[in-house]
């Protein structure tokens, strides 16, 4: 009898993915989510208002600060955040339910949303064994700032404090397990891929279920 990786259960990934505003982070995950069907993307909540193109309840959900707040309250978020003076949440919905389910799920958040799903995680039996952490990097400021200011969707005061919280952002890469530099979006696209093809077949996140012969 030959083996293969239907004779293990396994919990899905919550892929954690941070990197300053304008590194190209949307872009490859898009990407990345078109050719890979099993992933979800985590459909942030925020009080930022959507951009041109943006769709509510596909980029995030586009919520007011009070329902915002009542939100908090009711404890529906694996973790919320201050970013650019509006608030963003993660949504137990999004990625509990989901991992629990066997489907994997890309989450984007800045710095302290990843610092806080790492509290989060430890001790909690499911998120300990199912998250990751990545972080995207541009392959230098002028870039970065070229590529902020060249998406067209902020205003030059809005770039700058931009920039600001970049510099203290790239400081926290190797907080992350993995660092992908997006020099060029293909090869980016793949890095990511890899990383989930790599945590996939981690030994301690494979439980045999049948049949199993390697005893
Ligand atoms: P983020 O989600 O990190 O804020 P975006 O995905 O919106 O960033 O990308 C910001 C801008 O940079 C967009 O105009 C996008 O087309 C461009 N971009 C993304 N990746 C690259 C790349 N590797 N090379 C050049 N431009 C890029
Ligand atoms: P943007 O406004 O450009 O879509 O996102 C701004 C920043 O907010 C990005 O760094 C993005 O990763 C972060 N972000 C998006 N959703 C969430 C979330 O649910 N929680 C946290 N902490 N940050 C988020």
């Amino acid at each position: 009898m030959s083996i293969n990786y239907d004779h293990f259960s396994s919990l899905g990934i919550a892929l954690v993915v941070s990197g300053p505003s304008g590194t190209g982070k949307t872009t490859v995950c898009e990407k990345l989510l078109e050719q890979n069907k099993n992933l979800n993307f985590s459909i942030s909540c925020t009080t930022r208002k959507p951009r041109e193109g943006e769709v509510d309840g596909e980029d995030y959900y586009f919520i007011s600060v009070e329902e915002f707040k009542r939100r908090v309250e009711n404890s529906e978020f694996l973790e919320y955040a201050e970013v650019h003076d509006n608030y963003y949440g993660t949504l137990k919905t999004e990625v509990t339910d989901k991992v629990i389910n066997g489907e994997d799920v890309l989450i984007d958040i800045d710095v302290q949303g990843m610092r806080q799903m790492r509290k989060a995680s430890s001790g909690d039996s499911v998120l300990e064994k199912c998250t990751s952490y990545v972080f995207i990097a541009p392959p230098s400021y002028p870039e970065l700032e070229k590529r902020l200011r060249n998406r067209g969707t902020e205003t030059e005061d809005v770039v700058s404090r931009r920039m600001l919280n970049a510099r203290k952002e790239l400081k926290a890469w190797n907080e992350y397990q993995y660092l992908i530099i997006n020099d060029e979006v293909d090869k980016a696209v793949n890095r990511l891929q890899s990383v989930i093809t790599a945590v996939s077949i981690e030994t301690s996140r494979l439980t045999p279920v049948a049949d199993w012969p390697y005893v």
